[in-house]
């Protein structure tokens, strides 16, 4: 399913948010063109990333569904680590898949710089090692304790060590890296959602930012 980009221009001291640039402010009418910077149309960056096509990267999707697909913001979310062709390795109860479908909208979370260049040459064989191991195998998984991201954050731990570099707890690294981006999707998903049922969604702004 398409994106469906957003669309905000600033006027009458609100955030208006919208699918295409408004040629007249809806709130007051007036023409947004030549109405100055702050109500110049800015596109929001979309969170979701077309995970096949997010090389070594930790990505996240909903167990079901797609995210802009009618995402409830509470059903759980699958994990997976990409490999450098963009295949998803990820883990449940029938043991480690390598998908090449399925993960085309996702929250993406880099997992190695571009100056790494070991670890660039290394991912795929650290990956399909790991991945190898027995305790992945399908009667090891356990919903709550030894799951996806059970999986996938243990990849990132042995490449940590693999590097001599310290390992990270669950809530570290979940407070580090994934919260901040599920954050970010979270808001993402609630204009996406207003402008499904409208053409417009105003937010007043706090004073201070109220010019234009
Ligand atoms: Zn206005």
């Amino acid at each position: 399913m398409a994106e469906g980009g957003i669309v905000r221009v600033r006027h009458c001291g609100a955030a208006i948010f919208c699918r295409r640039a408004p040629a007249r402010c809806p709130a007051c009418g007036s023409p947004l063109r030549g109405a100055g910077l702050p109500a110049a149309p800015v596109r929001l960056p979309g969170p979701f990333r077309h995970g096949h096509r997010q090389p070594r990267a930790l990505l996240l999707r909903p167990a079901a569904g797609t995210f802009l697909g009618g995402y409830d913001g509470r059903s759980d979310l699958h994990v997976g680590v990409s490999s450098s062709q963009g295949v998803v390795y990820n883990y449940d109860e029938e043991g480690v898949h390598r998908a090449e479908t399925g993960w085309e909208q996702c929250i993406s979370i880099p997992l190695v710089q571009p100056d790494m260049f070991g670890l660039l040459q290394q991912w795929d064989k650290l990956l399909e090692e790991f991945s190898a191991g027995e305790d992945w195998l399908p009667h090891r998984y356990d919903e709550h304790d030894h799951n996806c991201y059970t999986y996938a954050l243990a990849f990132v731990n042995s490449v940590l060590t693999a590097q001599g570099k310290q390992q990270m707890s669950k809530s570290e690294f979940t407070e580090r890296f994934v919260i901040p981006r599920t954050k970010q999707a979270s808001r993402y998903l609630t204009l996406h959602q207003e402008l499904t049922a409208k053409d417009f969604y105003i937010v007043p702004l706090p004073d201070g930012e109220n010019q234009g």
